[in-house]
């Protein structure tokens, strides 16, 4: 079996059947470390919305909403902005019917699709994407003295294994030589981006990734299982483990007519939006919980923890301004 279609059947099922987030899950994201980060991430989407001639009618998309804490802290931050709610259409592209139950808790307003494809087009949006593209499956090819072979999952004394398999139909291989050994692509994740970038062209609007990958082009095999805060076997228990690979931030949206800001390191995103202001200010109001909300900010931000290996990028259609966020050179 191919390994993204491996990766795409144990995701399925791990998202349908298991219980990924927070502490007493396998992994954490940034909106249950912080409130401050879903706040900031809701303020620059109406700062974008209200600079982009506040359309009277957009939608605000959401990739992955994980368990929606991120969309329900992003609104609540946006109340005080006049026009903002009477304006929003709130979408959550979600294929977990256990998660989606989770959503509609936090989130009861929204509307649900399997896909992107699936939300009604026509109107501007926001679409915001955090750790989503690194659950989509990923292929590797890798360069041996019989040419380019793909990782593929095989089966010896009963056991899975990672074998190599020629790049037979059906299969894409990279047409030029790397002296890479191993090479990974994430054809899935490109063409969601593709239809991202034509709706965004044609209605106007932007969409913010955020996630930990490498801007440059995809270096080695960075596939890994974590479960229970640790990592694990991506063969041993298919389907209870969280897989992921890390984003290629470069060819996500190669080659679309949109305007790329990005991407920055999450920590120079963040404190540019203001996050060490929204802690200062939390702190004074919460005095008990003041290291407690340091310590998450710092978890957000430090080059050491999530800062510098999570990345932000933003793509924009050509009618709709800079976002903020983002600095003048290229990769900050
Ligand atoms: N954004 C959330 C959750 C990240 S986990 C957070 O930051 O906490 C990945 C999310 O993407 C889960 O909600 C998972 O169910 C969803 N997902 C994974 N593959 C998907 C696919 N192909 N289509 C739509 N959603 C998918």
């Amino acid at each position: 079996m191919p390994l993204a279609e491996y990766m795409a059947r144990c995701n399925q099922h791990y998202y349908a059947t298991q219980n990924p987030f927070g502490i007493d899950g396998d992994f954490i994201t940034a909106p249950d470390i912080s409130q401050c980060f879903s706040e900031l991430v809701g303020l620059w989407c109406a700062d974008l919305w209200l600079r982009a001639g506040a359309p009277q009618s957009f939608q605000l998309i959401e990739l992955g909403p994980g368990r929606g804490t991120l969309m329900a802290d992003a609104l609540r931050a946006t109340k005080m902005m006049s026009g903002f709610h009477d304006a929003v259409q709130v979408h959550m592209v979600e294929t977990s019917l256990k998660l989606r139950d989770a959503q509609a808790a936090a989130v009861p307003q929204a509307h649900w699709h399997n896909a992107i494809d699936a939300v009604p087009d026509g109107l501007p949006s926001i679409i915001i994407a955090n750790e989503f593209f690194d659950a989509l499956p990923i292929e590797q090819n890798v360069i041996t003295e019989a040419g380019w072979m793909q990782r593929a999952v095989g089966l010896e004394d009963e056991k899975l294994t990672l074998t190599l398999s020629p790049c037979g139909k059906g299969m894409s291989c990279p047409s030029r030589y790397s002296e890479r050994e191993t090479y990974e692509s994430s054809p899935i994740s490109q063409s969601i981006a593709a239809s991202i970038a034509s709706r965004l062209a044609s209605n106007g609007g932007a969409c913010l990734v955020i996630d930990y990958g490498y801007a440059e082009l995809a270096v080695g095999d960075t596939l890994q299982a974590v479960s229970r805060h640790a990592y694990a076997d991506i063969l041993a228990e298919p389907g209870t483990v969280d897989l992921t690979a890390h984003v290629d931030f470069s060819a996500l949206f190669a080659g679309s007519p949109l305007t790329r800001y990005g991407p920055a390191t999450q920590g120079s995103f963040l404190r540019r939006l203001g996050i060490d202001a929204r802690t200062a200010a939390l702190c004074r109001a919460n005095p008990d919980k003041a290291e407690t909300l340091m310590a998450a900010t710092a978890r957000l931000t430090n080059p050491d923890q999530m800062g510098q290996m999570f990345k932000v990028m933003a793509v924009v259609s050509h009618d709709w301004p800079q976002p903020g966020g983002f600095g003048k050179t290229d990769y900050e």
